[in-house]
Formats: C-alpha cells, structure tokens, sequence
C-alpha cells in the first residue's frame, strides 16, 4: 500500500527492516496500539531533554546565554517524570545519562556559535515534539513530513538547517535533504546549507543543497516510497538493530533477533 506521507522516521525504518515497518504502521493488530507496546530508552529519552534544553536555551536573549543557563534549563526539562517510567532502570543509568548529557551540553557552549541568526525553533518543547512535525505536499498523493531542530538565516537571506544528533555519527544525508524539502516548503526560501551537528563529539557534517542533490534526494525518496507501494512479504531484517526493536516479541523471527539482545 502506498504511503500518504513520508518522514525520515519512516522511510529509515522501511530501509532498516520491512517488518518492523509493518508492525508499526499496517498491522491491523499491533500498529492501532504501538503507543502501549513501545518501549522508553534511557538513550532517547537523554537525546530528547538536550534538544529541549538546545532549544530552550536559544529561546533566551542573548546576555541570559551562560553556563549557568544552560545547567539550569537542562536540570528543568530533566525533572520530569524520570526514573522507571522512562526506561531508567537504576538511579545509576539515570546519574549516567545526565552526566553524559551535561558534557555535550558544555561542550555546545564551549565550541559552538551562541549568537546565531535564528530564523525558527521548535515552538513547544519541553516534550511535546509532536506540536513541531510539520509537512509539505511532496508529490500530488504523498506529503514529506519531520521536526526540524533549527534554521538559521544568512545575511544574504537564505536558510541553514542544523540537526542535533546525541548518537553516533552515520553517514547518510536523506534526512537533510527531507528537511531541505520542508524548510523550502514551509519559509519559501532557499537552504544554502543544512548540517548535523554530533554533540557527543562536536563535529558538523554539511551538504550545500544544490539543484543535483534536490533532484538525487527527491529520486530516492520516490523509490522508497515505490518499495514501500510494491511490498508483499514484509520480512525480517535480522541485525544488531534488533536489540532496540519494540516488536521484537511479535516478530517471526523473534529467536534469531533475540541473540543481539545482551
Ligand atoms: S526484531 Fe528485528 S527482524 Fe524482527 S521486526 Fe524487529 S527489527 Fe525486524
């Protein structure tokens, strides 16, 4: 079936394991209660308060753009319902995870531009990143859809996209270029750069999204989304992946994938 819309979320989990795909968007069983099945990661939940914290941060005037700022709107956003309730299974993974989140968050001000020319943020954090996905019509029957962590402006009047990433560095650039679609779409601008900016490291990763890479992105987006259309068998992809996935009780090949589980 095809899909009516597409996000990076999305078309990487169709890309990582056809099956998970199905459990989490057709299963007529599973994917109506996927909210209930899926599991809190002590990881994401980490990666999803310093992205608050970046946010919030930014959202202050600049004189207020200290240290002490940020210890304080990260201690805020960190103070919700933590512990068991999301994934925290020992107050020591929990003082881990908040540690680890305070180095990057020193590390951004110590390396990073804290007076950039921002020209949008997430409106509603902390923990309301559904309020901030957006979309755009893509094609006449399928809308592009994503949260988009920050756009700066240049003085010449064109955007930049800086997605944080708390996890390891990868490789791909498709979830740039989906943001390029929606910054495009949604401010009628052009993007002269969109990068990743790794925390845990401080490196960036750029692309210049020039016409060709507009045209290879929009190329791969569409036969995704035709493999997605054509797809009949919805197998398992057994990889490390597993050990993360929230389905794995439901899955046919659950004993296989079960081993990547330490
Ligand atoms: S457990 Fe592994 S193979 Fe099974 S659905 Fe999840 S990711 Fe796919």
């Amino acid at each position: 079936m095809k899909p009516r819309e597409v996000s990076p979320y999305k078309l990487n989990l169709f890309l990582q394991c056809a099956r998970q795909y199905y459990f989490e968007y057709l299963d007529p069983q599973i994917s109506p209660i996927k909210r209930e099945i899926k599991k809190k990661r002590p990881e994401l939940e980490m990666g999803n308060c310093v992205h608050d914290s970046l946010t919030l941060f930014f959202k202050k005037p600049l004189e207020e753009r200290t240290r002490q700022t940020m210890s304080t709107v990260f201690k805020n956003v960190w103070e919700g319902p933590k512990g068991e309730l999301w994934g925290f299974n020992s107050i020591e993974k929990e003082r881990q995870c908040y540690r680890e989140a305070l180095v990057m968050l020193k590390r951004f001000l110590k390396n990073e531009n804290l007076n950039p020319s921002i020209f949008a943020l997430p409106v509603s954090p902390p923990g309301k990143s559904f309020d901030d996905y957006k979309k755009i019509p893509f094609t006449e029957d399928l809308e592009l859809g994503g949260k988009i962590d920050r756009v700066d402006i240049t003085p010449e009047g064109s955007l930049e996209i800086i997605d944080y990433k708390t996890g390891k560095e990868k490789d791909g650039t498709l979830q740039l270029m989906v943001y390029v679609f929606l910054a495009e779409g949604l401010f009628n601008k052009p993007v002269s750069k969109a990068s990743y900016l790794y925390l845990k490291s401080g490196g960036w990763k750029s692309i210049i999204p020039e016409k060709i890479l507009h045209e290879k992105a929009r190329k791969e987006i569409l036969e995704i989304v035709d493999k997605i259309t054509i797809e009949a068998e919805w197998s398992p992809n057994i990889s490390k992946l597993c050990a993360y996935c929230d389905y794995i009780d439901f899955c046919p090949a659950k004993e296989e994938a079960k081993e990547f589980i330490k």
